[in-house]
């Protein structure tokens, strides 16, 4: 937009006053800019206004008629205030009802003309006549225009005490008319040709007043042709802004690592298995990158178990053998520690230096970081935000985070480290997603498993089954098989009924008195819980009763059984990170999932998925499509700019075409400077966060 519309006030719109502004504030809108972007959640087709005589039961339809009768009736039972209305259109008689909204009565007056728009019911009583519960009403003053309000397609707009939607509909159509003709299409000509897209502001004014014929039902979705071209611009914005970013990235001057290959060796004949094709091809992937001399910023995606701890620490030797320190870092303290163990025991008589730093470790081994003694450094995703010194960081390793973002890589790179950088992650994510989320990144993925391990069992129960699951705990126990048991919050809180770990431990001490019963929690120190997990791996504790912090990575392979509590309140990739810790052995191991009442129905589908899947990908998928992308990744923490109209998920072909065009464009002006529009318009988008991508 050339004049920035961002820019003029509310003020300047017929019909609002300082009093308007301040409601108008509270859905959002602050500048003109925003009313225009400030989209229907609804449409209804009033150019289907039917008669009441003509109404069909069962189905949403507008009638219009006057209001012959408003009263509020109170029935002596549980108190319930019902207010009705009767409106009369010439042809018959309509009751609206309203459940326990007494201040309805002060809203219509009789003799207004009213618009309901509800679902047909017949009278419950008689069995006949026409009403509707709860319908969406809109009072229609003579006096103010109705082309707007009827006859039409007409927009429904969230809105707010005091602000009703009519008059939202006026002021947005009134900003409409004045300002029009002041939108600037900032995305280059041939790039909406290509892509069949229209004028922005035919869009804009369709989306809030669709041209009469448009798909009503497209509109309601969010995808008809002129939202696709308004979601198209956040879309091609936003990628944009990570094409830049990854063009930055490879002018930036990193690290040349030419590695010898004799420390590596070494480690590989240590191991006493053989890699995988899979994580052969993604090492040398990692190792192309390293040897470049742009730094690295590469994602690995792997389901759990597939064995991606053993590339990273193929990675960090490489940077070792060359000279460089490396950093670990993954989410909990836990597995910091046990990646820790295992690489320590793995790398010591390579001569290789390993330190630990957690909030856990007494004496920080700060100084023999930064002079360069420690060649691996592991810790949790504090470790970079501490700013610790390194003498020499080459490599960072970010273990089992998604939300490792691109703002905080970014930040990462900020920090005046320039290391190559390996982003680990166990939970799948969908590829809709990771073309945003991860949208800088180079991207390599091991898709297969070690060989001869034994698909785990998954099983739902009901609680009223609690017997079958302490027979096989008896039996696989008997068997000298290990048992977890995950709870979802530690301690009983007053309002909820969760079963917690604590009460979870003492239950399962008196039903199986003979054995060996630990627990572990986030709240206990570091140390307790490397003692408790160090007893567990070596079989003196037979049960270990843990909340949600034994998460990801950790590694017992005797472990055959873990039944997860209150299975209904997790989310099913966070089930499937959990049943990745068992099956790691050679021996059948068994998921049981216990489900608690009350049940719905939809839940119970939900974790029969598990039962069915053991594809990470596809159990991810199905997540996102229950929980929306926001709750799924939290995307809000990712520090991406919020999507007013396009949705990730949904309008995915959008989405790649936008970025195909993004990146095309970067390639060949990395600075955007044909488009001095366009850039200023998309560092509006980025608000700021563009700085970020700078190179220190
Ligand atoms: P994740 O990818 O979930 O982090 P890990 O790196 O923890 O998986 O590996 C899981 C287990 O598999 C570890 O015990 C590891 O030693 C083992 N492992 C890794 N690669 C192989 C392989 N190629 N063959 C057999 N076992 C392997
Ligand atoms: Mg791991």
């Amino acid at each position: 937009m050339a004049k920035n519309l961002r820019d003029f006030p509310l003020q300047y719109i017929k019909g609002v006053g300082p009093e308007r502004a301040k409601l108008l504030l509270r859905v959002g809108i602050k500048n003109i800019k925003d009313a225009l972007y400030f989209l229907p959640y609804r449409y209804e087709d009033r150019s289907n206004i039917k008669k009441i005589c003509d109404l069909t039961y069962g189905k949403l339809e507008t009638v219009s008629g006057t209001i012959i009768s408003a009263e509020l009736i109170k029935t002596p039972r549980k108190r319930l205030h019902i207010f009705e209305l009767l409106i009369n259109d010439g042809t018959a008689i309509l009751k609206a009802k309203w459940f326990n909204q007494p201040y309805m009565k002060k809203v219509f007056k009789k003799g207004d003309q009213i618009l309901l728009c509800g679902i047909v019911k017949r009278n419950s009583y008689y069995g006949t006549g026409f009403e509707m519960d709860n319908p969406e009403y809109e009072i229609l003053s003579d006096n103010t225009e109705t082309h707007i309000h009827l006859n039409r397609i007409v927009p429904i707009y969230s809105v707010t005490k005091g602000l009703g939607v009519r008059q939202m509909r006026t002021i947005i159509f009134n900003v409409l008319e004045t300002y029009l003709n002041e939108i600037e299409d900032v995305i280059p000509e041939d790039i909406l040709k290509r892509n069949g897209l229209r004028r922005l502001n035919e869009c804009l004014y369709n989306v809030h007043f669709p041209e009469t014929g448009t798909d009503i039902d497209s509109l309601n979705k969010g995808v008809s042709k002129y939202h696709r071209r308004i979601s198209f611009d956040e879309l091609f914005m936003l990628q944009l802004g990570l094409a830049i970013l990854k063009k930055r990235k490879t002018i930036e001057k990193g690290i040349s690592f030419s590695p010898s290959g004799r420390l590596l060796k070494y480690l590989l004949s240590r191991l006493p298995f053989q890699l995988t094709d899979a994580q052969n091809r993604v090492f040398n992937e990692i190792l192309t990158d390293m040897k470049k001399p742009q730094p690295m910023n590469r994602l690995i995606q792997g389901d759990v178990g597939c064995g991606k701890t053993i590339i990273a620490l193929m990675a960090m030797i490489t940077a070792t053998e060359c000279g460089y320190q490396s950093a670990l870092m993954a989410p909990t303290e836990i597995l910091a520690e046990q990646h820790y163990l295992n690489i320590y025991r793995l790398v010591d008589e390579l001569g290789i230096k390993v330190c630990l730093l957690t909030s856990g470790v007494k004496d920080k081994p700060f100084d023999i970081i930064a002079n360069g003694e420690v060649n691996i450094v592991i810790g949790t995703h504090a470790l970079i935000q501490e700013g610790i010194k390194f003498k020499k960081l080459g490599l960072v390793v970010i273990d089992e985070q998604h939300r490792f973002g691109v703002m905080q890589r970014a930040l990462l790179r900020k920090k005046a480290y320039n290391p190559d950088v390996l982003v680990m992650t166990a939970t799948p994510i969908p590829r809709t997603l990771a073309l945003t989320l991860y949208g800088d990144l180079d991207y390599s993925i091991i898709d297969e498993l070690p060989p001869k391990r034994m698909p785990v069992k998954t099983l739902v129960f009901r609680e009223s089954e609690k017997k079958a699951v302490y027979n096989l705990i008896y039996s696989e126990t008997k068997k000298g098989r290990q048992v977890y048991v995950v709870y979802p919050v530690i301690e009983e809180s007053e309002k909820t009924d969760l079963r917690s770990a604590t009460l979870g431990k003492e239950a399962f001490e008196k039903i199986f008195p003979s054995l060996k019963i630990g627990i572990i929690h986030g709240r206990m120190k570091p140390q307790e819980r490397e003692e408790i997990m160090s007893k567990f791996k070596n079989g003196d504790i037979d049960i270990l009763v843990s909340t949600t912090v034994i998460e990801v990575g950790v590694d017992v392979p005797n472990a055959t059984v873990m039944i997860i509590i209150h299975a209904e309140r997790f989310g099913l990739s966070q089930l499937h990170q959990l049943r990745g810790r068992i099956g790691r052995g050679s021996h059948q191991s068994y998921c049981i999932l216990l489900a608690y009442e009350p049940i719905g129905e939809e839940a119970l589908r939900r974790l029969k998925i598990m039962e069915k899947s053991s594809d990470g990908f596809k159990i991810a998928e199905e997540d996102l499509d229950i929980r929306g992308p926001g709750e799924f990744f939290g995307t809000r923490q990712s520090g991406l700019p919020d999507l007013k109209s396009a949705n990730i998920i949904r309008d995915y072909q959008l989405l790649k075409s936008a970025r195909y065009e993004a990146f095309k464009l970067i390639e060949t002006d990395p600075e955007i400077q044909n488009y001095p529009l366009l850039k200023k318009s998309l560092e509006n988008f980025w608000k700021g966060k563009m700085e970020l991508f700078k190179t220190a």
